[in-house]
């Protein structure tokens, strides 16, 4: 091959290179500093309310067997069935990307003895999920959840305690336009006796039912009652409800929960066909629904009772409850409603340099600032006083320091008092006294 056509094929190459550059994998998103606001914001509040309410926090791995979720989550829900992000490792165990927290938070109760620890045990936890789901507006293959759970309690007030935190967590973030559906799916007895009954009802209706719909009426026919297709829900307005089949107990436990939330004020929707997606579900199911601008509705978090979990997943028979939230979801929630965030981005000291040698001095006090607890801001990359002394205004910086060539020669600096414009000049080994004292001042 003549050696200027190679050399194009290089070029060539080398340009598909360029072009090709590397993507985001699909469904999966970063999050850049604008939006981090947003994040801390939710974060530290949801964290110092759960802190506020007892609760401790706790981390469970990103992968755990695959085993535990089809154990825990069920083999039949679309979660297990068709979600899961899962590999082979080199030892040949099989794990998977957790798709929710629920399941290895009570692997981790088991596994860390915590039935002996003092009851109830109470603990949040946030990170990413994994589900392998049809990208779209709020919905992604890697999404974070905020939640909490209550170990080792039965009682209705647990249940209404975890409702009120979730609520309590909302309005404090500012999502206010928010109600609670609640249903009850009963303890298994109740349950299974309603299965049946909704199989009879939807086998007479077979024909109005789609594919999925069909596929499920026999292994998970509470799952046909959450079916988005129109012509199933059609169908599911006029199936018998869980609620007119409940057993003594579990009656009893849903009415004493929704007396609880009256008494707190809480708004809520008694919705026959929420049944929550998962297996491990029993007793009170709620989500948390924000009204939005377009007139319909959408699901900030979910959670509910799952008393059978933990002795289904080896532990010992504990009761248990709780709920989580997706971040993204309520990030765009307040991206969308503009709230102003009050974060306080305020430097209290602004560094300003002129030259290399300023620099250098610059980067020690900086230093120094730092670890004498003073918020300090600095512009490295910007060469002019004036563009400097903007920023330290953006940060509504109280001082600024300012370094030119001759106080680094002389190892002094300016103080500029910010507001009144008024400068002096001062050795260097003295600034954090003198920065202190003003500040206090
Ligand atoms: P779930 O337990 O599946 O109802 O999930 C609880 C909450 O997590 C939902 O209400 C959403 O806010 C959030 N969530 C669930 N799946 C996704 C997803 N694929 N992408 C973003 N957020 C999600």
């Amino acid at each position: 091959m003549p050696r200027i056509k190679k050399e194009l094929q290089e070029v060539k190459k080398k340009k598909r290179k360029k072009m090709t550059s590397v993507q985001v994998i699909k469904g999966m998103k970063d999050i850049l500093p604008p939006e981090q606001l947003f994040w801390d914001y939710v974060i530290e509040n949801s964290r110092k309310l759960c802190k506020d309410f007892g609760f401790g926090r706790i981390e469970t791995p990103i992968v755990e067997q695959t085993e535990l979720f089809q154990r825990g989550v069920g083999d039949n829900t679309d979660i297990v069935e068709k979600e899961m992000f899962t590999f082979e490792t080199q030892g040949k165990d099989r794990i998977s990307l957790r798709p929710e927290g629920t399941a290895g938070l009570v692997r981790a109760y088991i596994e860390n003895g915590m039935s002996k620890w003092s009851q109830p045990v109470k603990l949040y936890y946030e990170g990413p999920m994994f589900r392998y789901e049809k990208p779209q507006a709020g919905r992604y293959r890697q999404f974070h959840q905020f939640g909490f759970e209550i170990f080792g309690d039965e009682g209705s007030a647990i249940d209404a305690q975890v409702i009120y935190l979730a609520w309590k967590i909302f309005q404090k973030l500012g999502i206010k336009d928010i109600n609670i559906q609640i249903n009850s799916i009963g303890c298994a007895e109740c349950r299974s006796s309603y299965k049946k009954l909704l199989q009879d009802y939807y086998e007479m209706k077979i024909n109005k039912l789609c594919i999925d719909c069909k596929r499920r009426l026999d292994s998970n026919p509470l799952r046909l009652l959450d079916c988005k297709e129109e012509k199933c829900m059609q169908v599911a307005t006029s199936a018998p409800q869980i609620i007119d089949h409940l057993c003594v107990i579990c009656h009893d436990h849903f009415r004493s929960v929704l007396e609880f939330l009256d008494e707190v004020e809480i708004t809520y929707v008694l919705n026959s066909r929420l049944v929550r997606g998962l297996d491990y579900y029993s007793k009170t199911v709620f989500e948390v629904w924000e009204n939005n601008s377009e007139g319909g509705q959408s699901s900030l978090g979910g959670g509910g009772r799952y008393d059978g979990l933990v002795e289904m997943l080896g532990g010992e028979e504990t009761p248990a409850v709780g709920f989580s939230f997706g971040i993204e979801r309520v990030v765009e929630s307040l991206l969308k409603k503009e709230i102003q965030l009050n974060y306080n981005v305020k430097k209290e000291v602004f560094l300003i340099q002129l030259g290399d040698k300023a620099r250098k001095k610059i980067l020690r006090l900086f230093d120094k600032l730092v670890d004498s607890n003073i918020t300090v801001g600095e512009s490295l990359g910007r060469g002019s006083i004036k563009s400097q002394l903007r920023m330290a205004n953006k940060f509504n910086s109280k001082l600024a320091l300012i370094i030119g060539q001759k106080e680094a020669l002389d190892n002094t600096v300016i103080i500029r008092d910010m507001e009144s414009g008024m400068q002096e000049v001062i050795v260097m080994d003295s600034v954090i006294e003198e920065v202190k004292k003003r500040l206090k001042g």
